[in-house]
């Protein structure tokens, strides 16, 4: 069973080109990062405050969260309701990475991330995936680009009155990547066990093609 784990800061690309290998081997996408962002919205909508660990704790002990498979993705459903782009604005990038400092809505998530890939494998983008939810598996990429470079990918994504002020964005990215590398409770962070990959340069698919190069190599042997 392949599971291929790739990690990296936002606005790298991971998205596009996991979906894309993902494709190409044949399993399963799962976007990490999609679950903290459900977590983080359903917060926001109870107007709890995403800081605050004890209320993140009883909120997600009544949580119904679900992750059906809607074309070879996983469509995350939270109380029986469906986000989707809701889960995409500014508000949430910055309320989600506080929602994920806290160990038990770490825990409660990484649970279902390995039961979701167990099934058939899967191709799993996130922060901490080749370190803590999936540290065996021999297929780690960690992907990286300058921070201006990933704020304007990140800015042609963004649409409605929340997105295009690019100084603010810039700052918010550069928060939000500060809280995800120097949390305690499972950073952002790589090892020698990743392939680390630069995206500022070549396309989705030259990384991909790259990616699943690796794999087929990993899974062949010399
Ligand atoms: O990947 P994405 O930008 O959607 O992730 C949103 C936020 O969710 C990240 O900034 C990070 O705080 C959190 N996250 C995480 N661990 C993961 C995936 C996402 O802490 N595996």
């Amino acid at each position: 069973m392949t599971v291929v784990a790739i990690d990296g800061p936002a606005g790298v690309g991971k998205s596009t080109v996991a979906r894309r290998v993902a494709t190409r081997l044949g399993v399963p996408y799962l976007d990490t990062g999609s679950m903290y962002r459900a977590v983080a919205w359903k917060a926001l909508e109870e107007g709890l405050d995403p800081a605050d660990g004890q209320a993140m704790g009883r909120l997600i002990a009544g949580l119904h969260f679900e992750l059906r498979p809607r074309n070879d993705e996983a469509e995350v459903v939270v109380d029986g309701a469906v986000p989707g782009d809701r889960l995409r604005t500014p508000r949430v990038d910055v309320a989600t990475s506080r929602v994920a400092v806290h160990p038990a809505v770490r825990s409660w998530l990484v649970a279902q991330q390995r039961e979701f890939a167990a099934r058939e494998g899967a191709v799993v983008e996130g922060r901490d995936i080749g370190t803590v939810v999936f540290p065996d598996t021999p297929h780690k990429f960690y992907l990286e680009a300058p921070l201006e470079i990933r704020a304007e990918r990140r800015l042609r994504q963004l649409a409605g009155p929340e997105g295009g002020d690019r100084s603010r964005l810039l700052r918010e990215m550069r928060a939000r990547d500060e809280r995800d590398i120097r949390r305690r409770a499972s950073p952002l962070r790589r090892d020698e066990t990743y392939e680390l990959i630069d995206t500022s340069t070549g396309d989705a698919e030259q990384v991909a093609d790259r990616i699943l190069r690796s794999v087929r190599g990993a899974a062949t042997g010399p």
